[in-house]
């Protein structure tokens, strides 16, 4: 884990200006960081906030693609599930839920229900759980690793932040780090890339 302090982060605000957007809708677009690697950037209408941008990964190998959160609402869920099968031509095999808010989790039963097997910590398992949500298949206390297509995915509940079940998944092959944080004035997810100046 010690890993994890090396690595300098970047503030996910906007969009990177480094990258070639790929719009799939007017609610979701993808961010590639490497050739396989996006990040996801939609957009939902929030009571009381307006129209908000989240944020999540999409990792693809071989044909599978895994997911970490998804969009705000199904609706946009299914316009980016339609759009990485059609367009991507890969199959979403794996999700991994952040937390436990809507901008990671409101399009989980959409997968579920396409065979998605669904990862989460296990607090956020127990939120739902309290609140009547629906709960990913697989969940874990404090560390998770798993291979994905040949390259290791790491899963980490390292304590409260953004949320107090938040949790970061790192992808050692690429150097890349994603979580959440609470920033006094906006909150969002991080996304981190080493060697790379603030
Ligand atoms: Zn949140």
């Amino acid at each position: 884990m010690r890993t994890f302090a090396t690595f300098l982060l970047l503030l996910f605000f906007g969009l990177p200006a480094f990258t070639q957007n790929i719009k799939i809708s007017d609610h979701v677009f993808l961010s590639p960081i490497n050739e396989h690697t996006y990040i996801h950037v939609s957009f939902h209408e929030f009571e009381g906030f307006g129209r908000v941008a989240s944020n999540g990964l999409l990792v693809i190998k071989n044909g599978k693609a895994l997911l970490v959160d998804t969009p705000a609402d199904e609706p946009t869920t299914i316009e980016l599930y339609d759009y990485i099968t059609s367009e991507l031509n890969a199959q979403v095999t794996t999700l991994i839920i952040g937390h436990y808010h809507a901008d990671c989790m409101a399009g989980m039963p959409y997968l579920q229900g396409k065979g998605v097997e669904t990862i989460s910590g296990s607090k956020t398992s127990s939120i739902c759980k309290n609140t009547g949500k629906a709960q990913s298949q697989r969940k874990f206390k404090k560390a998770l690793n798993f291979d994905f297509e040949g390259s290791k995915v790491n899963c980490r509940y390292l304590g409260g932040g953004h949320t107090e079940d938040n949790i970061v998944v790192y992808l050692p092959e690429e150097k890349i780090l994603f979580g959440a944080v609470w920033l006094k004035v906006w909150h969002h997810k991080i996304w981190a890339i080493p060697k790379m100046q603030i």
